[in-house]
């Protein structure tokens, strides 16, 4: 799917022009679109969540023993 940098949003096929730049900007898109920064803090996010409630599991399993 292209990817508009310029607009930052996602063009669909059909809205491209007939040269294949963005309708609105006129700039070639990308063919994908880059991984997001705010994807990989998600995912570091939730890592460091993940581990935290393990963590929290475990301590309650250890106090409950
Ligand atoms: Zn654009």
């Amino acid at each position: 799917m292209p990817w508009c940098e310029q607009c930052d949003r996602r063009i669909e096929t059909d809205e491209l022009t007939a040269d294949g730049v963005c309708p609105q900007c006129g700039t070639e898109p990308l063919e994908h679109r880059r991984s997001p920064w705010y994807f990989k803090f998600m995912l570091v996010a939730s890592i460091i969540y993940l581990g935290y409630r393990a963590f929290q599991g475990v301590t309650w399993v250890v106090h409950h023993l």
